[in-house]
């Protein structure tokens, strides 16, 4: 695995799908990732359908979508350059950072959720990255990491440091190199930086729904406006908590005049997706006619391979 991840392109698939997802949720994508796309050719040439199954449960499928993109724009091999690599669809300032320094071993500066909680404890920084100017502040100090010989394993050293020693919770402080300079550690605040996010959530009440056709095909969309935009998921929108459990009207506007036969509501599901804490009805309905035939309506069989957990949760509720 080491060798895998000194190449740029194993290097960019591994801190993708690293952004808010800890080393040990990761390790079995990548290994099966890797498998089945190993290099930027094979995944260029790949669909949307079979990236998003090795992405499934990964959650953030805009990253998939944007790998994939990638891949066919740059395939066979990867921009040395912060520029060029940050031109790319979903390659920000911090993944162009982790391809250069890791892969390239160039002197270029790395800023991931560990180096800011070093940085934070360490400069004594009470104030997350999340304005410009904090931001920036940050990444002055990742330069200087980055600056003179072999830099690429100071950087590597303290996104090892943070994962394994400067944990979120309990850093192992007495086995820490940095420890004798560490604001936090010599001065007993170790609980107070970095500075806690408050994270707000949204509730969202609605209704998710599946329409089976008479010829045994469902219907999925993928013009949601709510959750999951651009990807396939079962139709949604939001209801009154205390709206009667009859068919909704809106339900129409999916239906393009398809007659309903019948329905019944499933077990009710939460979900959380970003800053949104989800309360949903799941609805199951039969129309009288088959399925037009577009790629809105898919066979019983590919409803297992929809990507998102959302769209698992529903086929449970409704026991389909
Ligand atoms: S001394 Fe403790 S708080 Fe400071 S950098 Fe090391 S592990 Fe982190």
């Amino acid at each position: 695995m080491l060798e895998a991840l000194r190449d740029p392109y194993a290097v960019w698939i591994s801190e993708t799908m690293l952004q808010q997802t800890q080393v040990a949720t990761v390790k079995d994508y990548f290994v099966r990732w890797m498998k089945r796309f190993p290099d930027l050719d094979s995944l260029a040439k790949a669909n949307e359908a079979e990236v998003f199954k090795f992405w499934q449960g990964l959650g953030y499928y805009n990253r998939a979508k944007n790998i994939l993109k990638t891949a066919k724009i740059v395939a066979p091999q990867m921009p040395d350059s912060r520029k060029e690599l940050e031109a790319l669809p979903g390659i920000g300032a911090y993944t162009a950072g982790a391809i250069l320094s890791l892969a390239f071993h160039k002197n270029e500066a790395i800023l991931d959720g560990n180096l800011v909680r070093i940085f934070s404890r360490f400069y004594a920084l009470d104030f997350l990255p999340d304005s410009a100017i904090h931001k920036e502040i940050y990444w002055d100090k990742a330069r200087l990491v980055a600056c003179g010989e072999k830099a690429f394993l100071r950087n590597e050293a303290l996104m090892e440091l943070g994962r394994n020693v400067c944990k979120v919770k309990n850093p192992a402080c007495e086995k820490c190199p940095l420890k004798s300079k560490c604001f936090a550690f010599q001065n007993n605040l170790i609980e107070k930086f970095p500075p806690k996010k408050d994270r707000v959530y949204k509730h969202w009440y609605g209704v998710i729904f599946v329409v089976q056709s008479a010829d045994k095909k469902f219907f999925i969309t993928e013009n949601s406006e709510f959750f999951l935009k651009n990807q396939k998921v079962f139709p949604h929108f939001p209801i009154g908590e205390t709206e009667a459990r009859g068919i909704p009207a809106r339900v129409d506007t999916f239906l393009n005049g398809l007659e309903v036969t019948d329905f019944f509501y499933g077990k009710d599901i939460n979900h959380s997706i970003t800053h949104f804490k989800i309360s949903m009805r799941t609805l199951f309905l039969n129309v009288a006619q088959n399925a037009p035939k577009n790629s809105s309506w898919i066979a019983k069989k590919e409803l297992k391979d929809l990507p998102s957990s959302l769209c698992k949760k529903v086929l449970n509720a409704l026991k389909i």
